[in-house]
């Protein structure tokens, strides 16, 4: 399988990635519409994708939810196009506007606010708190907790490590609920400073972050359409990027080419959608000249074509006659 090598912002360094194939894109469509499994089927590829010889993860990386977007971005751009094209409803006149997205005007853009690490740690008393934006296993959005429990766990899905004097707690070794358990016993001073000098700090930082910017289609309406990048929702502006239009036709794609080709399943399956997307297009360009062709030779007398390729063979007498 083809991999790239893919920069991660947390880490300042690169991660060499398996490109996306047909049959995870396929997944990946498939969850688009439900939260949970979304996230929980994105990092599950998230994990598998990382090539095997440069596997990091094994050194304890894990990436944060900022690193998740950025190497999706470049994964969807390496393995399927550039460009993003987005239907957007405008909520005044409910006018559908489409627009087309560079991806790498996008990275452009994004790069002075994403690209470096967050972390920092946070000194009360004798509690050192290492804070950095929350990683990929932690969903404290999950249906299974209270309201009071979300905003608990959102606070502490900041904290990534603790340590009390000299003893570190390993935060990143336990389990999510003992995580929860560990923080919720902190005292409020400390929790408070996390807020305070971090979780308010990155929220001012990625309030005004504009991820795309364009106008209604309608003349008359003419409002701004906005597409901001919103850190507490980092999977949602995921989710935009595999909703591109040029891209949700891929079940087509493929039943089309399968139609044409009988290629083995695991070839499509290995494939990724740029590839597809190629032999599609190839099909559909060969369909239409066929096509062309049969229709030019439409005057053609049959008989006569038929009579010209048995040229020199014999003509049996039918039993019939
Ligand atoms: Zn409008």
């Amino acid at each position: 399988m083809i991999s790239y090598r893919i920069w991660v912002p947390s880490t300042q360094s690169y991660l060499r990635m398996y490109e996306i194939n047909c049959e995870q894109y396929r997944d990946i469509l498939k969850t688009v519409e439900d939260s949970d499994n979304f996230n929980y089927y994105t990092n599950k590829l998230l994990k598998e994708n990382i090539a095997d010889q440069y596997n990091l993860s094994k050194d304890g990386f894990t990436p944060t939810l900022i690193d998740k977007f950025i190497i999706m971005l470049q994964l969807k751009a390496y393995s399927c196009n550039t460009n993003l094209s987005l239907t957007r409803e405008c909520s005044k006149c409910g006018t559908k506007t489409d627009f087309v997205i560079d991806l790498n005007i996008l990275i452009d853009t994004l790069a002075p606010v994403v690209d470096r690490s967050f972390k920092k740690t946070i000194t009360v008393g004798s509690y050192s708190v290492v804070c950095d934006i929350p990683s990929i296993n932690l969903n404290p959005n999950a249906e299974v907790f209270t309201d009071d429990q979300k905003l608990n766990r959102y606070l502490y899905s900041f904290i990534s490590d603790i340590s009390l004097s000299d003893s570190k707690l390993l935060l990143p070794t336990r389990s999510d609920d003992e995580k929860f358990r560990i923080c919720q016993s902190l005292p409020y001073n400390i929790t408070y400073a996390v807020k305070t000098q971090f979780v308010d700090y990155i929220h001012n930082i990625f309030k005004e972050l504009l991820f795309f910017k364009t106008k209604c289609n309608d003349k008359k309406c003419n409002d701004e359409l906005e597409i901001k990048f919103d850190v507490l929702n980092i999977d949602d502006i995921v989710k935009i990027l595999f909703r591109d239009s040029n891209n949700t036709n891929m079940l087509q794609q493929y039943a089309s080419v399968s139609n044409h080709c009988h290629f083995d399943y695991n070839f499509y399956k290995n494939i990724c959608p740029a590839e597809l997307e190629t032999l599609y297009n190839m099909i559909t360009e060969s369909t239409k000249t066929d096509n062309q062709e049969q229709n030019t030779n439409q005057d053609i007398d049959l008989f006569q074509q038929y009579r010209s390729q048995t040229q020199g063979m014999v003509e049996s007498d039918s039993e019939f006659k």
